[in-house]
């Protein structure tokens, strides 16, 4: 089966692991600090902090803005479940508001219209690793200042919009670098702000709430060890070891943006103009990093077409079912029909498989059979 998603290890990549296994730090060492300066640097952010997964990430967001009960976000059905879910662990509620279908992104106007008082931040999620034109919701932001922007970009890191590095312009941005994602750390994330404020609120909430920092400390001249928690924390500590890994990983983000975008290309040249068949577009003003390449057929022959790709030994996926439809969301009241645009993208949706390390001949292989498949099946 050609998997729909893999990592790329490189022996450099298996070498810098190596070298941190033997290093005298196994977690919050030297490779945590550098791979924390290279993602800030990658996303043009000023502060970055490193945690051990993307649902972490959002946790450590939504908590950095102080997220509790009685409180609002305003998200996107079309992602995976922990965008919602990090938000209603804290005693939140989530309204959902519909995509653009054109992108599969956040409609603007559609999450504008979900915003009350109780609202703390809209999550945007960069599907497919198109970025998120932010433009339009800092608009949305600036008419509402209690509103803050956060921008769930586990699909997105190396995507550019308008010039500028996905994580450089949100309020709050969140990367995941599970082995599917654009670049690894086995299990890891991060979050990334310009405020110091947040900024200090990821750190402590991500090393179970503790304050070390002389000037914050509530009593002085106790000792050495002296150190404090303030607020509840949990530990999502990256370790050292996945960090070196990362570090490594992240100097071929170019490479591997390069190469996912050969796939994208060989992908819309040669399956365009099929009856049928949706390809995703390009968008101006974005330069994405693909993390997946979501094709769109008939919602009443999705499921014959997607069980004959695999039946091809293709690991074709679906991205995403709609979160609300999700059983535990169910129970708390959330209807279908809420944002119809996501539903009807979601029964019509089929992402073909998307790494760097794809050969041309498996590229025909797959192309070839989603022609027979649209047309046949
Ligand atoms: C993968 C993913 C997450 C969660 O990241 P993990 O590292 O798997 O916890 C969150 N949001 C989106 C959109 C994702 O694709």
């Amino acid at each position: 089966m050609i998997p729909y998603g893999r990592q790329s290890i490189s022996d450099e990549d298996i070498e810098a692991v190596v070298q941190a296994l033997k290093s005298d730090w196994l977690t919050t060492g030297p490779a945590v600090e550098a791979f924390e300066v290279a993602i800030a640097r990658t996303a043009q952010a000023k502060y970055s902090v490193s945690v051990t997964s993307g649902t972490a990430a959002l946790h450590v967001a939504y908590s950095a803005l102080g997220l509790a009960q009685g409180d609002e976000i305003v998200t996107s059905p079309l992602t995976f479940v922990a965008t919602a879910s990090t938000a209603i662990l804290l005693g939140a509620r989530v309204r959902f508001a519909d995509i653009d279908p054109d992108t599969g992104n956040l409609d603007p106007a559609a999450a504008e219209s979900e915003i009350n008082s109780r609202t703390r931040a809209i999550t945007a999620v960069d599907y497919a690793g198109l970025p998120t034109k932010i433009s339009d919701f800092r608009s949305i932001t600036s008419r509402n200042r209690h509103v803050l922007l956060i921008q769930d970009a586990a699909h997105s890191i190396g995507s550019l919009h308008s010039g500028k590095p996905v994580g450089s312009q949100a309020d709050l941005t969140t990367f995941s670098f599970f082995p599917t994602k654009n670049l690894t750390t086995a299990e890891g994330g991060a979050v990334v702000t310009n405020d110091d404020d947040l900024a200090r609120n990821c750190r402590r909430f991500k090393n179970h709430g503790l304050v070390r920092d002389l000037d914050s400390l509530r009593e002085h001249d106790i000792g050495p060890w002296h150190q404090e928690v303030h607020n509840f924390g949990l530990n999502y500590r990256l370790p050292d070891v996945l960090a070196a890994l990362g570090f490594s990983q992240l100097q071929r983000l170019e490479d591997f943006k390069a190469k996912r975008q050969r796939v994208f290309d060989f992908y819309t040249e040669s399956m365009q103009g099929i009856d049928g068949l949706k390809l995703p577009s390009h968008i101006p003003g974005t330069e994405p990093m693909w993390h997946l390449y979501p094709i769109r057929v008939p919602a009443s022959r999705r499921r014959a077409i997607f069980e004959r790709l695999r039946a091809s030994g293709i690991g074709v996926q679906v991205n995403y079912i709609p979160v609300y439809w999700h059983p535990v969301f169910e129970d708390l009241g959330y209807k279908r029909g809420l944002c119809p645009e996501a539903e009807r993208f979601y029964t019509e949706e089929i992402s073909l498989p998307m790494h760097t390390d794809l050969k041309h001949s498996e590229l025909e292989m797959i192309t070839e059979a989603v022609r027979k498949a649209v047309r046949y099946a």
